[in-house]
C-alpha cells in the first residue's frame, strides 16, 4: 500500500445565480452556494445573491474593477482546475444563465477535457428576468411566434449577424450586451428592412430594486437610453411585444 495521497479531485458547479433578485435563485443554486469551499464570482452577481454563500467560503472575484480588465477567460478556466484538483467543491457562479451568453461552455469544455467531475446549475437568463419585471411577454402570440436570443457584442470578430433574419416582423429580438452597439444595431436592423416605429425597450438592472425600462421605436431609442445615462448591465427588446409593457410593467420590483 502506498502512502502517497493526492487529494480526491473535488467539483465544480457551474451555477446561474439569476439576473439579481436573489429570489430567483433556485433551490439548488442555494443549496451549493451554502455548502461549497470556493465561490468564484463576476461582476454580473448582485451582491444580495452572493450573501448566499457559506460565511467561510473563500470568495475569488474575477471580474472587471474600475479600470481593470477582469482574469482573462484562460485563467479562469485554469483557476477553476487548480481548485478542484485541490480537492475543492468549487461554486463558479455566474449571472443569469451559464450556458447563455457568458462564456460558461468554454469553462465547462475546460473541466471535461482535464477530467474535473462537474455540473451545470441553470438560472434565470437576463432575458426571462427583464421580460417578467418589465412586463413583455417575449413571445405573446398577437405579436410573435418567436423569440431569438442575440449577442450585440458586435466587436468581437466571431460575430456575424443574420440581419435580413433579425429584421423579419412577427418576431422578438432580445438582445444581451447590446447597449454600446444600439446605434450599429438599430442601422442595420433597419437598413435590412425592419420597420423603423417597430417598438423597443431597453431594461437595466432587470430585477433588481433599481431596475430600470426605456422604451421607444427601433428608432429613437438609442438618443432615449443615452439621455438618461444608461450604464450597462441592460438588455435590449425589439418587437411588437414591447407594447404590452404599458399595461403589463409593473412598478419597480
Ligand atoms: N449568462 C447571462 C448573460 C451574460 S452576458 C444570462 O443568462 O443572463 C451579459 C449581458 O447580460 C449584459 O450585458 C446584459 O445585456 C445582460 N444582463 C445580465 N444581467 C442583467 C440584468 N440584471 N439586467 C439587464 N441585463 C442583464
Amino acid at each position: 500500500m502506498t502512502m502517497t495521497q493526492t487529494p480526491l479531485p473535488g467539483k465544480v458547479h457551474l451555477v446561474g445565480g439569476g439576473p439579481g433578485d436573489p429570489e430567483l435563485l433556485t433551490l439548488k443554486a442555494a443549496r451549493l452556494l451554502a455548502t461549497a469551499d470556493v465561490v468564484v464570482h463576476d461582476n454580473l452577481v448582485s451582491a444580495a445573491v452572493l450573501a448566499y454563500a457559506r460565511p467561510d467560503a473563500e470568495r475569488i472575484y474575477v471580474g472587471k474593477k474600475a479600470g481593470n480588465h477582469s482574469l482573462p477567460q484562460i485563467d479562469i478556466n485554469r483557476l477553476l482546475v487548480t481548485l478542484a484538483r485541490q480537492g475543492k467543491q468549487v461554486v463558479r457562479l455566474k449571472g443569469g444563465d451559464p450556458y447563455i451568453f457568458g462564456r460558461g461552455g468554454e469553462e465547462a469544455e475546460t473541466l471535461a477535457a482535464a477530467g474535473i467531475p462537474f455540473d451545470v446549475v441553470p438560472g434565470v437568463t437576463a432575458a426571462a428576468g427583464a421580460a417578467a419585471y418589465a412586463g413583455i411577454p417575449l413571445t405573446h402570440r398577437d405579436h410573435a411566434q418567436s423569440c431569438f436570443l442575440v449577442t450585440g457584442h458586435l466587436q468581437d470578430e466571431s460575430c456575424n449577424l443574420d440581419w435580413p433574419t433579425l429584421a423579419r416582423p412577427g418576431q422578438t429580438l432580445v438582445i444581451y450586451m447590446g447597449l454600446t452597439s444600439l446605434p450599429e444595431i438599430s442601422r442595420q436592423l433597419i437598413a435590412h428592412g425592419m420597420d423603423p416605429a417597430t417598438p423597443a425597450a431597453c431594461v437595466r438592472r432587470a430585477t433588481l430594486p433599481d431596475q430600470e425600462v426605456i422604451t421607444g421605436s427601433i428608432a429613437d431609442l438609442d438618443g432615449r437610453v443615452r439621455a438618461a445615462g444608461f450604464k450597462p448591465p441592460a438588455i435590449l427588446i425589439i418587437g411588437n411585444v414591447v407594447t404590452l409593457h404599458e399595461v403589463l410593467g409593473l412598478p419597480s420590483p
